[in-house]
């Protein structure tokens, strides 16, 4: 019975260290409420919408759906335009109400109807259609190539503008 109840003690002292753990590292972060699923470390789900062909793996994925993106640089006074769009890509596959942008020096918070997010998305519908048809017709995108990013691209065979190393 001693045993027992040393077992109990020291399980209870132990989640209460967890907790506090948590709680801890969750302030730092600057998160508030659960989270239901997380990529800081690269080990996140793969999120699909197989009807639009798409997929993202959101930083943080929070109870209630919510979403978080870091960002290793600094913005200015708005979000840069590119990441605005893979935000909009993971609320429209999330169906999240909420995203945050998080810079090192500043965080941009969205609502899904602002009027910002809803361009985004607008625009995001748009690329990713114009990019199934340029993947459906095997016909290459205009673009600014650079040998960095021809060497990864997967027309870089057929593509008679690639820019080579
Ligand atoms: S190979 Fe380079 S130029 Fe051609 S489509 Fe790819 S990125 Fe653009």
């Amino acid at each position: 019975m001693r045993y027992i109840l040393a077992l109990i003690a020291l399980t209870a002292a132990v989640v209460v260290w967890l907790r506090a753990l948590l709680r801890k590292q969750k302030k730092k972060a600057n998160i508030k409420g659960w989270v239901k699923d997380q990529d800081l470390d690269g080990d996140g789900t793969k999120y699909y919408n197989h009807k639009a062909g798409v997929l993202c793996k959101p930083d943080l994925v929070m109870d209630g759906g919510s979403v978080i993106e870091y960002k290793s640089r600094e913005a200015g006074d708005k979000p840069i335009y590119s990441d605005v769009m893979q935000v909009a890509i993971q609320m429209m596959i999330m169906r999240a109400d909420r995203a945050e942008l998080r810079y090192k020096n500043k965080t941009f918070v969205f609502q899904r109807d602002d009027q910002v997010m809803q361009k985004a998305m607008q625009d995001a519908v748009y690329a990713i259609k114009k990019m199934k048809y340029h993947l459906m017709t095997d016909n290459a995108p205009e673009g600014a190539p650079t040998p960095r990013k021809c060497a990864v691209c997967v027309f870089y065979k057929q593509c008679t503008e690639a820019a080579v190393a």
